[in-house]
């Protein structure tokens, strides 16, 4: 049913990773289980009180404006949004509509063609991008919490989430399916963790995102607008998305009219719930905060947190291609996973400097699959900037040029790596203490193969008669009797040599 077309923008919720909450100095301490400790008159909305803004929260809200190419203008203000909620104790949220800090930017996606999950084991494979324009990022605060005890007939209420710094993004309408939208925010949740405003853990509710759907015959047409909201996983965006599409086109087939609403998504079941009729902006009766001064940023207070902005995913990935060669799913391994990437790129410095180009680039592939598969397969989720990890990029990289000038097999190389990974201790040291050294030398070799044919004549026959896997099987009995030592390609020339002699 692709006769209607759907419109999709988001809008992210994300908490900002401060010391204190946004108007007091309460501590903005998420893992705090303790209910109402990190409360003070001020977050509680005792009349009387001041909030006094934090810096840092509208510094971090003004860098990731920066990453996402936003404009940032000179003035900047804050609004009260009136409303009662019993996790609200002011009645009303400290929030921004008329002078957001930052306006008109974009993030580039990739295209979804063959979109896959950067969770999933293969990330997806394209780099070719989409922009989607973001409308504007504030900076608000947080309510606190409810919680309602299963079976009860009350509901307790958390404080501890009560004005801590949340920033809010809004995208233009520019997404047009489930995987889409879902992208997006997979990247701009990498932005984040590049950025370090947030850690943007959406299990415990970090960053939770809202959906705004439309459907319409026509391309830039517009529908009827439904908000799906709190959605704490990026499966949950995308089946949300999903259900919501098939449901307005059921409803628009039948000649029915969408309601402007706000649903909620029931994950258990896989759907969406009216929740309520869709507020507007009026209904909340904004006015201009009375109790903090407006905010103005020089120049230079701009320059000085742009300088702040590392290299963000999408930059690293298209450098990493140009600067490494490597293959966009590699790439793509270390922009997800910056700290192993950020070592992989350390370990590249450490190779031997007198290589020619085209040299190195032969030890920077086996570099980068030794990181990405055994080394990975070895941390077992673990990461490298952990203190317990042991190897040094300068001891890996000696590993891969040792692998590199034949002196290991690469089946010696992985149990080296082992080794290195449990000790710390240098390649060369464990490959002389273990005797592990590459035997090349083609006179041991060769006693070692006719050990072997005299040991398998059945073998020998096979190969004789033109079975190819008798030589596989040949090979395998020389390699096990050097415990995997004799250089494969010695061995492999020299058997063929002594038997075709043989014949
Ligand atoms: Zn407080």
């Amino acid at each position: 049913m692709a006769k209607y077309q759907p419109t999709i923008g988001l809008e992210i919720h994300i908490e900002l990773k401060t010391k204190s909450k946004m108007f007091c100095s309460c501590p903005n301490d998420p893992d705090e289980r303790n209910p109402n400790v990190n409360v003070c008159p001020i977050c509680l909305g005792h009349p009387g009180t001041l909030p006094v803004i934090n810096k840092e929260a509208v510094k971090k809200v003004i860098k990731t404006g920066l990453a996402l190419s936003c404009q940032i203008p000179e003035y900047s203000k804050f609004d009260r949004k009136n409303y009662f909620y019993p996790d609200l104790p002011k009645g009303y949220q400290i929030s921004q509509l008329y002078q957001p800090l930052c306006r008109n930017g974009f993030l580039e996606i990739a295209e979804t063609s063959s979109h896959l999950s950067l969770r999933s084991a293969s990330p997806s494979s394209e780099i070719a991008g989409k922009k989607i324009r973001i409308r504007e990022v504030h900076l608000e605060e947080d309510t606190g919490s409810l919680i309602h005890p299963p079976g009860a007939d009350y509901s307790l209420v958390n404080f501890n989430r009560a004005g801590i710094p949340l920033m809010e993004l809004a995208t233009e309408p520019d997404m047009e399916s489930a995987k889409e939208a879902r992208k997006f925010a997979e990247e701009f949740h990498l932005l984040l963790h590049y950025l370090d405003v947030s850690d943007a853990d959406m299990e415990k509710g970090q960053m939770r995102v809202e959906v705004n759907i439309s459907l319409s015959k026509k391309k830039g047409k517009l529908g009827t607008k439904v908000e799906i909201k709190n959605l704490n996983s990026f499966r949950a965006v995308e089946r949300a998305i999903e259900y919501e599409i098939k449901r307005q086109e059921v409803l628009l087939e039948k000649g029915e009219k969408i309601i402007q609403e706000t649903r909620g998504w029931d994950d258990i079941k896989g759907i969406t719930v009216s929740q309520r009729e869709k507020e507007f902006a009026q209904d909340y009766r904004y006015f201009p905060e009375p109790d903090l001064p407006p905010l103005h940023f020089t120049k230079k207070e701009i320059d000085e947190i742009k300088a702040a902005v590392p290299e963000l995913p999408q930059k690293r990935r298209e450098r990493l291609v140009r600067e490494y060669s490597l293959d966009e799913k590699s790439a793509e391994i270390f922009v997800y996973n910056k700290k192993l990437g950020e070592y992989f790129e350390k370990v590249i410095s450490e190779l031997p400097p007198n290589l020619s180009k085209a040299n190195l680039f032969k030890l920077i592939k086996p570099a980068s699959n030794y990181i990405i598969t055994d080394l990975q397969g070895l941390l077992r989720g673990a990461s490298v900037s952990d203190k317990n990890f042991l190897i040094t990029p300068e001891n890996f990289a000696e590993l891969i040029t040792l692998i590199y000038e034949g002196k290991i097999s690469s089946k010696i190389a992985k149990q080296v790596l082992g080794e290195m990974f449990k000790t710390g201790a240098d390649p060369s040291h464990i490959i002389e203490e273990k005797g592990l050294i590459q035997i090349t030398d083609e006179v041991e070799i060769e006693k070692n193969i006719k050990e072997v044919i005299l040991k398998n004549p059945k073998a020998v026959e096979d190969f004789k008669k033109g079975k190819a896997n008798a030589f596989q099987y040949l090979i395998g009995q020389v390699m096990a009797k050097t415990k995997g030592k004799a250089d494969p390609q010695i061995t492999g020339a020299l058997l063929r040599d002594i038997l075709d002699k043989d014949i």
